[in-house]
């Protein structure tokens, strides 16, 4: 039996239009699948079932007075839990933000509103967005819609998961090294990391602002077309903000890649990437090339010590971001002898392990003496990767990659080695260094039957080359799997 919460958003916008269903129906549906999934998931740590409701009605009565808010409106969407709402709780999976309720909407929040999108809550996530599995967060791990032994990727896992099962048409997460295409990679999803500067950061908790984006989790590239091209746009709150005419998106969906030159970045094939992935994405590069595109190995040399400099820079922007937490302005607050004992008790209290290992790793870091070997030297590598990135577009139009070097491993597995955890991302941090567009489309699934993600690249701004080449990657790969879960038929754990 086909079920609303399975279609896409262009369906959905179009059958509502067309008068099929009302936006409560669409409302409805996902917040069943969310009520039958949940307890086998939890990828949602709010689920605002009537403040979903109220904004679907508001939906319907606009659509009945003819007044369109465009291909969001009536739509329930999810965004990760490490964006403000105003009047709903925002904790960034953090023990230290719970009960922290923002007074302020983020820009995107705002933007959605505007569009009419119905928004069903905030989802779970690595706290402070730092991990690869979700498993990080101080509400418990999110689990794997496909097989719940196993994590949905992180840290915007909560975001995938729900995408991925139908408690949502489409969602938000931010991507600092990995954390919207990683979890899509392994939730079957497409996930998109856009040029950094083109949705705003306003009112997303920072975690290493020089490399946070937001970005959508959709279940095909059009609908993360549709997605991105409506928080897209310049904020004169975000001072990072890209101030120039915003770029086309959607605008080559169906040209195909005859012609576009594809470069395949070695150092992201062969060694450490599992074979399954490495063949999937092999077979994928023969499609693009029968398809018209003439695809050439190249070497981004810098890409080898991407992981190693964002591990000194991330922290160290942490480090910085993360001293606002501090028992005065939000949140928890754990009561000490004196001001400073009171800060120290409630940092100590309030992270987990991983955030305290990165504050201390940032601090350090950045501690005189040590600054220039290491923080110094790691803006070095940078500046060599984004060098490596603009020789490779001067001779090919995207870059491609797998996204993640595994499927979806089990909860549990990496959760004593971080360094194993940080190795997750090692095709995915280079282009957040870069600061270029990446995404990641699904092409297949491995013999235990869990997705495999395919990155594709681009140049800054050149979203519109980046969801072409997604697109046509989409259609080669004929991927239209979904989780067993995604089914009405499912009953609560
Ligand atoms: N997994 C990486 C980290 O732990 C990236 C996280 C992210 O993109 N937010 O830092």
């Amino acid at each position: 039996m086909s079920d609303l919460a399975d279609l896409s958003i262009a369906e959905a916008r179009d059958g509502l239009r067309k008068g099929d269903f009302s936006a409560v129906d669409l409302t409805n549906a996902a917040i069943y699948r969310a009520a039958v999934t949940e307890s086998h998931l939890h990828a949602y740590l709010t689920l605002d079932q009537e403040g979903a409701r109220d904004a679907a009605r508001k939906a319907d009565a606009d659509l009945a007075d003819g007044v369109d808010h465009g291909p969001l409106q009536g739509i329930p969407l999810a965004v990760k839990d490490n964006m403000t709402t105003r009047g709903i709780e925002t904790t960034a999976g953090s023990k230290i933000l719970s009960g922290y309720v923002p007074p302020y909407n983020a820009t995107i929040i705002d933007k959605l509103h505007d569009g009419g999108a119905v928004l069903m809550g905030k989802t779970n996530l690595d706290e402070f967005a730092m991990g690869s599995s979700t498993e990080n967060s101080a509400f418990g791990p999110t689990r794997n819609p496909w097989n719940t032994d196993r994590v949905p990727g992180g840290s915007s896992g909560g975001s995938a998961a729900a995408v991925s099962v139908g408690s949502a048409f489409g969602a938000f997460g931010s991507d600092t090294g990995g954390s919207i295409r990683q979890p899509a990679s392994l939730c079957g999803l497409v996930g998109v990391k856009p040029t950094y500067g083109l949705v705003s950061r306003y009112g997303l908790i920072a975690f290493a602002s020089s490399l946070d984006q937001i970005g959508p989790f959709a279940r095909s590239v059009r609908d993360a077309a549709t997605l991105l091209e409506s928080v897209a746009g310049f904020d004169i709150r975000d001072a990072t903000s890209y101030r120039g005419e915003r770029p086309a998106i959607s605008s080559h969906l169906d040209a195909g890649v005859k012609g576009m030159k594809i470069g395949i970045v070695a150092e992201l094939t062969g060694e450490g990437i599992d074979a399954e992935v490495n063949d999937a994405c092999r077979a994928m590069y023969n499609k693009l090339s029968d398809a018209g595109a003439e695809l050439v190995e190249m070497s981004l040399p810098a890409t080898e010590y991407a992981l190693s400099a964002y591990y000194l820079i991330a922290p160290a922007e942490a480090s910085a971001n993360l001293a606002r937490f501090d028992g005065v302005r939000y949140g928890l607050r754990v009561d000490g002898e004196t001001t400073e004992d009171m800060m120290s008790k409630t940092r100590a209290e309030g992270f987990g392990p991983e955030v305290i290992r990165r504050i201390l790793l940032g601090t350090y870091a950045l501690s005189a003496g040590y600054y220039d070997a290491f923080y110094g030297q790691a803006q070095k590598v940078r500046t060599l990767l984004r060098n490596d990135f603009a020789s490779a577009y001067e001779k090919v139009d995207a870059l491609v990659s797998p996204t993640s070097p595994t499927t979806a491993f089990a909860i549990g597995e990496k959760t004593a080695d971080p360094l194993s955890m940080y190795l997750s991302d090692v095709c995915t941090i280079a282009s957040n260094l870069g600061g270029d567009p990446s995404g990641s489309v699904p092409i297949g699934l491995d013999g235990d039957g869990l997705p495999i993600g395919f990155q594709v690249m681009a140049p800054a701004l050149h979203e519109a080359q980046l969801f072409r080449l997604a697109a046509e990657v989409e259609r080669l790969a004929g991927f239209d799997a979904r989780p067993a879960l995604a089914t009405s038929e499912v009953k609560p754990a």
